[in-house]
Protein backbone atom coordinates (compact mmCIF):
# COMPACT_ATOMS: atom_id res chain seq x y z
CA UNK A 1 0.00 0.00 0.00
CA UNK A 2 1.47 3.00 -1.11
CA UNK A 3 0.68 6.64 -0.76
CA UNK A 4 0.69 8.82 -4.10
CA UNK A 5 0.70 12.61 -3.93
CA UNK A 6 -0.22 14.64 -7.07
CA UNK A 7 1.95 17.17 -7.48
CA UNK A 8 1.20 20.36 -9.19
CA UNK A 9 4.54 22.29 -9.32
CA UNK A 10 7.14 20.21 -8.14
CA UNK A 11 10.89 21.06 -6.56
CA UNK A 12 12.10 18.21 -6.06
CA UNK A 13 15.82 19.36 -6.17
CA UNK A 14 15.89 23.10 -5.52
CA UNK A 15 18.37 24.59 -7.59
CA UNK A 16 17.56 22.51 -10.35
CA UNK A 17 14.28 23.39 -12.73
CA UNK A 18 10.53 22.79 -11.55
CA UNK A 19 8.78 19.71 -12.72
CA UNK A 20 5.26 19.65 -13.79
CA UNK A 21 2.40 17.41 -13.19
CA UNK A 22 4.34 14.48 -11.23
CA UNK A 23 3.48 11.51 -9.03
CA UNK A 24 5.75 11.26 -5.61
CA UNK A 25 5.14 7.68 -4.46
CA UNK A 26 5.67 7.01 -0.76
CA UNK A 27 6.19 3.57 1.30
CA UNK A 28 7.10 3.26 4.62
CA UNK A 29 7.36 6.32 5.00
CA UNK A 30 9.97 6.81 2.76
CA UNK A 31 9.76 8.23 -1.22
CA UNK A 32 10.19 4.92 -3.77
CA UNK A 33 9.03 6.78 -7.03
CA UNK A 34 8.56 9.83 -8.79
CA UNK A 35 6.59 9.17 -11.55
CA UNK A 36 6.23 12.19 -14.84
CA UNK A 37 2.40 12.54 -14.91
CA UNK A 38 -0.45 11.43 -12.12
CA UNK A 39 -0.25 8.33 -11.65
CA UNK A 40 -3.53 6.25 -11.75
CA UNK A 41 -3.64 4.48 -7.82
CA UNK A 42 -3.88 0.77 -7.07
CA UNK A 43 -6.56 -0.33 -4.78
CA UNK A 44 -5.56 0.63 -1.01
CA UNK A 45 -3.41 3.33 -2.02
CA UNK A 46 -4.23 6.75 -0.43
CA UNK A 47 -4.08 9.67 -2.95
CA UNK A 48 -2.98 12.84 -1.72
CA UNK A 49 -4.33 15.84 -4.34
CA UNK A 50 -1.63 18.80 -4.48
CA UNK A 51 -2.21 19.27 -8.01
CA UNK A 52 -2.84 23.02 -7.04
CA UNK A 53 -0.27 23.57 -5.02
CA UNK A 54 3.92 23.49 -5.33
CA UNK A 55 5.58 20.86 -3.60
CA UNK A 56 8.87 21.03 -2.63
CA UNK A 57 11.13 19.75 0.44
CA UNK A 58 10.56 19.98 3.94
CA UNK A 59 12.60 22.90 4.97
CA UNK A 60 15.68 22.63 7.46
CA UNK A 61 16.51 25.31 9.99
CA UNK A 62 20.75 24.20 11.26
CA UNK A 63 20.04 27.15 14.41
CA UNK A 64 17.10 27.19 16.45
CA UNK A 65 16.73 26.78 20.35
CA UNK A 66 13.86 25.13 20.60
CA UNK A 67 13.86 25.11 24.61
CA UNK A 68 13.74 29.14 24.72
CA UNK A 69 12.13 32.01 23.56
CA UNK A 70 13.52 35.72 24.17
CA UNK A 71 11.21 38.19 25.29
CA UNK A 72 9.87 40.57 27.85
CA UNK A 73 9.25 37.56 30.64
CA UNK A 74 12.26 35.22 29.29
CA UNK A 75 14.50 36.22 32.62
CA UNK A 76 11.66 35.75 35.24
CA UNK A 77 10.82 32.35 33.52
CA UNK A 78 14.78 31.24 33.08
CA UNK A 79 14.01 30.81 37.65
CA UNK A 80 10.50 29.90 37.58
CA UNK A 81 9.82 26.99 35.16
CA UNK A 82 11.53 23.25 35.88
CA UNK A 83 12.75 21.48 33.60
CA UNK A 84 10.03 19.02 32.86
CA UNK A 85 8.27 22.41 32.15
CA UNK A 86 11.02 23.83 30.03
CA UNK A 87 10.82 20.64 28.18
CA UNK A 88 6.37 20.58 28.05
CA UNK A 89 7.40 24.15 26.61
CA UNK A 90 9.94 23.05 24.48
CA UNK A 91 7.34 20.18 23.06
CA UNK A 92 4.83 23.52 21.84
CA UNK A 93 7.66 25.39 20.06
CA UNK A 94 8.80 22.23 17.88
CA UNK A 95 5.01 21.67 17.03
CA UNK A 96 4.75 25.13 16.03
CA UNK A 97 8.17 25.04 13.75
CA UNK A 98 7.14 21.52 12.33
CA UNK A 99 3.64 23.23 11.46
CA UNK A 100 5.26 26.33 9.95
CA UNK A 101 6.94 23.38 7.22
CA UNK A 102 10.40 22.98 9.26
CA UNK A 103 10.55 18.93 9.43
CA UNK A 104 13.99 19.35 10.64
CA UNK A 105 15.84 21.53 13.01
CA UNK A 106 19.74 21.57 14.56
CA UNK A 107 18.98 23.05 18.36
CA UNK A 108 22.33 25.17 18.86
CA UNK A 109 22.05 25.16 22.99
CA UNK A 110 19.70 25.00 25.84
CA UNK A 111 19.53 27.64 28.78
CA UNK A 112 21.38 26.33 31.95
CA UNK A 113 18.29 24.97 34.33
CA UNK A 114 17.00 23.32 31.08
CA UNK A 115 18.39 20.01 32.35
CA UNK A 116 18.13 16.81 29.36
CA UNK A 117 14.67 18.67 27.76
CA UNK A 118 16.67 19.09 24.58
CA UNK A 119 17.22 15.47 23.98
CA UNK A 120 14.02 13.81 25.71
CA UNK A 121 12.24 16.28 23.23
CA UNK A 122 14.80 14.72 20.58
CA UNK A 123 13.39 11.06 21.63
CA UNK A 124 9.85 11.96 21.95
CA UNK A 125 9.60 13.56 18.71
CA UNK A 126 11.33 10.56 16.51
CA UNK A 127 9.09 8.03 19.03
CA UNK A 128 5.99 9.74 17.53
CA UNK A 129 5.17 10.71 21.37
CA UNK A 130 4.92 14.25 20.06
CA UNK A 131 4.80 16.34 16.76
CA UNK A 132 7.78 17.86 15.71
CA UNK A 133 10.66 18.25 13.02
CA UNK A 134 13.16 15.64 12.96
CA UNK A 135 15.99 17.19 15.63
CA UNK A 136 19.68 17.36 15.74
CA UNK A 137 20.76 18.42 19.33
CA UNK A 138 24.09 19.84 20.60
CA UNK A 139 23.16 20.24 23.92
CA UNK A 140 24.89 23.10 26.21
CA UNK A 141 27.15 25.66 24.26
CA UNK A 142 30.76 25.46 25.38
CA UNK A 143 31.48 28.64 26.80
CA UNK A 144 34.24 29.99 29.12
CA UNK A 145 33.61 31.51 32.47
CA UNK A 146 31.97 35.10 32.21
CA UNK A 147 31.86 33.73 28.51
CA UNK A 148 28.21 34.09 26.04
CA UNK A 149 27.02 30.80 26.84
CA UNK A 150 27.16 31.18 30.41
CA UNK A 151 24.20 32.22 32.36
CA UNK A 152 24.75 35.73 33.53
CA UNK A 153 22.63 38.40 35.30
CA UNK A 154 21.55 37.55 38.21
CA UNK A 155 22.47 37.23 41.52
CA UNK A 156 25.78 35.55 41.40
CA UNK A 157 24.47 32.45 43.52
CA UNK A 158 21.72 32.38 41.18
CA UNK A 159 23.97 32.72 38.26
CA UNK A 160 25.99 29.37 39.39
CA UNK A 161 22.75 27.64 40.50
CA UNK A 162 21.76 27.74 36.56
CA UNK A 163 25.59 26.79 35.63
CA UNK A 164 25.89 24.40 32.40
CA UNK A 165 28.00 21.51 32.09
CA UNK A 166 29.08 23.39 28.95
CA UNK A 167 30.89 25.64 31.22
CA UNK A 168 35.20 24.72 29.92
CA UNK A 169 38.28 27.11 31.24
CA UNK A 170 41.98 25.40 29.23
CA UNK A 171 42.00 22.63 27.38
CA UNK A 172 41.72 20.08 29.52
CA UNK A 173 38.64 21.80 30.73
CA UNK A 174 37.13 22.41 27.05
CA UNK A 175 38.18 18.59 26.39
CA UNK A 176 35.73 17.49 29.28
CA UNK A 177 33.49 20.15 28.51
CA UNK A 178 32.70 18.33 24.58
CA UNK A 179 33.13 15.13 26.31
CA UNK A 180 30.23 15.85 28.63
CA UNK A 181 27.84 16.59 25.47
CA UNK A 182 28.25 13.47 23.57
CA UNK A 183 27.83 11.66 26.94
CA UNK A 184 24.90 13.24 27.59
CA UNK A 185 24.03 12.67 23.72
CA UNK A 186 24.78 15.77 21.71
CA UNK A 187 25.00 15.41 17.92
CA UNK A 188 26.92 18.29 17.57
CA UNK A 189 29.30 20.92 19.21
CA UNK A 190 28.39 24.14 19.34
CA UNK A 191 31.02 26.73 20.95
CA UNK A 192 31.30 30.68 21.61
CA UNK A 193 33.83 32.26 19.30
CA UNK A 194 33.21 35.39 20.52
CA UNK A 195 30.96 37.37 22.96
CA UNK A 196 27.46 37.65 22.07
CA UNK A 197 24.77 39.98 22.24
CA UNK A 198 22.25 39.03 24.82
CA UNK A 199 24.63 38.32 27.06
CA UNK A 200 23.66 40.39 29.84
CA UNK A 201 27.72 41.76 30.62
CA UNK A 202 29.37 44.76 29.19
CA UNK A 203 31.82 41.90 27.53
CA UNK A 204 31.45 42.28 23.76
CA UNK A 205 31.49 40.69 20.54
CA UNK A 206 34.85 40.00 20.58
CA UNK A 207 37.41 36.36 21.26
CA UNK A 208 36.34 34.85 23.83
CA UNK A 209 38.68 31.45 23.55
CA UNK A 210 42.58 31.14 23.44
CA UNK A 211 43.37 29.43 20.19
CA UNK A 212 44.65 26.28 22.00
CA UNK A 213 41.46 26.03 23.43
CA UNK A 214 39.71 26.34 20.13
CA UNK A 215 42.11 23.59 19.18
CA UNK A 216 41.25 21.28 22.29
CA UNK A 217 37.29 21.30 21.51
CA UNK A 218 37.43 21.06 17.85
CA UNK A 219 39.84 18.32 18.05
CA UNK A 220 37.90 16.32 21.00
CA UNK A 221 34.80 17.07 18.68
CA UNK A 222 36.03 15.36 15.45
CA UNK A 223 37.80 12.45 17.33
CA UNK A 224 34.27 11.64 19.03
CA UNK A 225 32.84 11.88 15.53
CA UNK A 226 30.69 15.23 15.98
CA UNK A 227 30.94 18.44 13.87
CA UNK A 228 31.37 21.62 15.16
CA UNK A 229 30.09 25.60 14.80
CA UNK A 230 31.19 28.39 16.23
CA UNK A 231 28.57 31.24 17.63
CA UNK A 232 30.94 34.02 16.42
CA UNK A 233 30.20 37.92 16.04
CA UNK A 234 33.69 39.13 16.04
CA UNK A 235 36.59 38.98 13.44
CA UNK A 236 39.21 37.99 15.64
CA UNK A 237 37.61 35.11 16.72
CA UNK A 238 36.10 33.95 13.80
CA UNK A 239 39.15 33.49 12.05
CA UNK A 240 40.95 32.12 15.12
CA UNK A 241 38.05 29.46 14.96
CA UNK A 242 38.74 28.98 11.14
CA UNK A 243 42.23 28.30 11.97
CA UNK A 244 41.71 26.05 14.59
CA UNK A 245 39.62 23.76 12.06
CA UNK A 246 35.69 24.82 12.72
CA UNK A 247 32.99 23.23 10.13
CA UNK A 248 30.77 26.25 10.17
CA UNK A 249 30.13 29.91 11.13
CA UNK A 250 27.08 31.00 13.19
CA UNK A 251 25.93 34.52 12.16
CA UNK A 252 29.97 35.75 11.29
CA UNK A 253 28.40 39.23 11.48
CA UNK A 254 31.84 41.02 11.70
CA UNK A 255 33.67 38.90 8.86
CA UNK A 256 36.48 41.10 7.08
CA UNK A 257 38.16 39.55 3.79
CA UNK A 258 40.72 37.72 5.41
CA UNK A 259 37.94 35.99 7.16
CA UNK A 260 36.08 35.02 3.77
CA UNK A 261 39.35 34.03 2.21
CA UNK A 262 39.83 31.18 4.84
CA UNK A 263 36.30 30.55 4.63
CA UNK A 264 36.62 29.50 1.03
CA UNK A 265 39.80 27.96 1.40
CA UNK A 266 38.40 25.53 4.17
CA UNK A 267 35.06 24.94 2.58
CA UNK A 268 33.68 26.27 5.77
CA UNK A 269 29.62 26.75 5.89
CA UNK A 270 28.05 30.41 7.34
CA UNK A 271 25.01 30.25 8.77
CA UNK A 272 23.93 34.11 9.11
CA UNK A 273 20.82 33.94 10.93
CA UNK A 274 19.35 37.77 9.71
CA UNK A 275 16.38 36.89 11.47
CA UNK A 276 17.81 37.04 14.84
CA UNK A 277 19.78 40.11 13.88
CA UNK A 278 16.60 41.91 12.31
CA UNK A 279 14.86 41.18 15.67
CA UNK A 280 17.07 42.06 18.16
CA UNK A 281 17.58 45.15 16.52
CA UNK A 282 14.03 45.85 16.48
CA UNK A 283 13.34 44.60 20.59
CA UNK A 284 16.55 47.36 20.83
CA UNK A 285 13.85 49.53 20.48
CA UNK A 286 11.11 47.72 22.78
CA UNK A 287 12.71 49.06 25.75
CA UNK A 288 13.05 45.79 27.94
CA UNK A 289 16.24 44.97 27.11
CA UNK A 290 19.17 46.10 29.24
CA UNK A 291 21.63 48.77 28.62
CA UNK A 292 24.64 46.31 27.53
CA UNK A 293 22.43 44.04 25.63
CA UNK A 294 20.98 46.97 24.00
CA UNK A 295 23.70 48.43 23.05
CA UNK A 296 25.09 45.49 20.97
CA UNK A 297 21.65 44.86 19.82
CA UNK A 298 21.89 48.06 17.34
CA UNK A 299 25.31 47.43 16.37
CA UNK A 300 25.26 43.86 15.51
CA UNK A 301 21.48 43.49 14.11
CA UNK A 302 21.87 45.62 11.04
CA UNK A 303 25.57 43.89 10.24
CA UNK A 304 24.20 40.54 9.57
CA UNK A 305 22.23 41.10 6.49
CA UNK A 306 25.47 43.44 4.92
CA UNK A 307 27.74 40.32 6.39
CA UNK A 308 25.25 37.40 4.38
CA UNK A 309 25.61 39.88 1.18
CA UNK A 310 29.35 39.59 1.11
CA UNK A 311 29.76 36.00 2.10
CA UNK A 312 26.94 35.18 -0.89
CA UNK A 313 28.85 37.27 -3.14
CA UNK A 314 32.44 35.49 -2.39
CA UNK A 315 30.43 32.03 -3.00
CA UNK A 316 30.37 30.94 0.48
CA UNK A 317 28.38 27.84 0.94
CA UNK A 318 25.23 28.85 3.17
CA UNK A 319 22.76 27.07 5.07
CA UNK A 320 20.01 28.27 6.51
CA UNK A 321 19.64 29.22 9.90
CA UNK A 322 17.50 31.74 11.95
CA UNK A 323 18.82 31.32 15.85
CA UNK A 324 14.92 30.95 16.39
CA UNK A 325 14.28 31.23 20.04
CA UNK A 326 15.49 34.66 19.96
CA UNK A 327 12.66 35.47 17.00
CA UNK A 328 9.45 33.41 17.97
CA UNK A 329 9.40 29.80 16.89
CA UNK A 330 7.05 29.13 14.15
CA UNK A 331 8.21 31.93 12.38
CA UNK A 332 11.47 30.61 10.91
CA UNK A 333 10.16 31.13 7.11
CA UNK A 334 10.82 35.14 8.24
CA UNK A 335 14.31 34.66 7.27
CA UNK A 336 13.78 34.01 3.10
CA UNK A 337 12.81 37.05 2.37
CA UNK A 338 15.62 38.54 4.75
CA UNK A 339 18.55 36.23 2.73
CA UNK A 340 16.24 37.75 -0.56
CA UNK A 341 16.88 40.71 0.32
CA UNK A 342 21.38 40.56 0.82
CA UNK A 343 21.20 38.99 -2.64
CA UNK A 344 20.05 35.55 -3.09
CA UNK A 345 18.08 34.73 -5.34
CA UNK A 346 14.47 32.55 -3.90
CA UNK A 347 15.82 29.88 -5.62
CA UNK A 348 19.07 29.71 -3.62
CA UNK A 349 17.69 30.64 -0.53
CA UNK A 350 15.31 27.45 -1.11
CA UNK A 351 17.94 25.30 -1.45
CA UNK A 352 20.23 26.49 1.61
CA UNK A 353 17.32 25.74 3.65
CA UNK A 354 17.14 22.28 1.91
CA UNK A 355 19.81 20.68 0.02
CA UNK A 356 22.41 22.87 1.39
CA UNK A 357 21.24 22.23 5.03
CA UNK A 358 21.28 18.74 4.46
CA UNK A 359 24.52 18.43 3.22
CA UNK A 360 25.39 21.05 6.24
CA UNK A 361 23.66 18.40 8.68
CA UNK A 362 25.61 15.38 6.65
CA UNK A 363 22.44 13.95 6.09
CA UNK A 364 21.94 14.32 2.36
CA UNK A 365 21.43 10.82 1.73
CA UNK A 366 18.47 11.38 3.73
CA UNK A 367 16.23 14.47 3.65
CA UNK A 368 16.99 17.56 1.58
CA UNK A 369 15.39 16.82 -1.87
CA UNK A 370 12.91 14.83 -3.14
CA UNK A 371 14.24 11.86 -4.39
CA UNK A 372 14.07 7.99 -4.06
CA UNK A 373 15.16 6.84 -0.89
CA UNK A 374 15.00 9.48 0.88
CA UNK A 375 12.30 9.91 4.06
CA UNK A 376 8.78 11.68 2.84
CA UNK A 377 9.75 14.86 4.09
CA UNK A 378 7.43 17.02 1.89
CA UNK A 379 5.61 20.98 2.21
CA UNK A 380 2.77 22.34 -0.34
CA UNK A 381 2.26 26.04 -0.82
CA UNK A 382 -0.36 27.82 -2.43
CA UNK A 383 1.86 30.44 -3.81
CA UNK A 384 4.74 29.97 -5.81
CA UNK A 385 7.81 30.90 -4.03
CA UNK A 386 9.99 31.49 -6.55
CA UNK A 387 7.63 34.42 -7.81
CA UNK A 388 7.18 35.62 -4.55
CA UNK A 389 9.21 34.01 -1.30
CA UNK A 390 7.24 35.48 1.39
CA UNK A 391 4.76 32.37 0.11
CA UNK A 392 6.86 30.03 2.58
CA UNK A 393 5.45 32.09 5.28
CA UNK A 394 2.43 30.23 3.96
CA UNK A 395 3.16 26.76 3.97
CA UNK A 396 -0.34 24.55 4.11
CA UNK A 397 0.71 21.01 4.24
CA UNK A 398 3.16 19.24 5.92
CA UNK A 399 4.33 15.96 5.87
CA UNK A 400 7.35 14.36 7.65
CA UNK A 401 8.55 10.60 7.07
CA UNK A 402 5.40 9.89 5.16
CA UNK A 403 3.16 11.24 8.07
CA UNK A 404 0.57 13.95 7.26
CA UNK A 405 0.89 16.53 10.07
CA UNK A 406 -0.83 19.56 8.30
CA UNK A 407 -3.53 19.27 6.12
CA UNK A 408 -4.03 21.64 3.27
CA UNK A 409 -7.26 23.86 3.04
CA UNK A 410 -8.59 22.13 -0.06
CA UNK A 411 -7.75 19.09 1.16
CA UNK A 412 -10.86 18.07 3.47
CA UNK A 413 -10.78 14.21 2.08
CA UNK A 414 -7.87 13.03 3.46
ZN1 LIG B 1 21.71 30.93 18.77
Amino acid sequence: MATLILAGTLLAKPGEEPLYRHTIRIEAGRISAIEKGFAAAATGDEVIDLSDQVVLPGLIDCHVHLTSEFGPTHKILTVEESAAAIALHAAAHARATLLAGFTTVRDLGELGGAGDAIFALRNAVAKGYVPGPRIFAAGAVISPTGGHGITCGYREDINLLLDSSGRADGIDGCRLAVRRQVHRGADFIKFVATGGVLTDTATGTGQQFFADEFEAIIATAHMLGRRTTAHAHGADGIKAALRAGVDSIEHGSFMDDEAIELMLARKVVHVPTTLAGATVAAQAKDGFLPEAIRKKALEVGPQILHTLSRSHKAGIRIAFGTDSGVSRHGENAKEFALMVEAGMSPMEAIAAATRHAAEHLGFADQIGTIEPGKFADIIALARNPLKDIRALLDVNWVMKAGVVYKHAQSQSHI
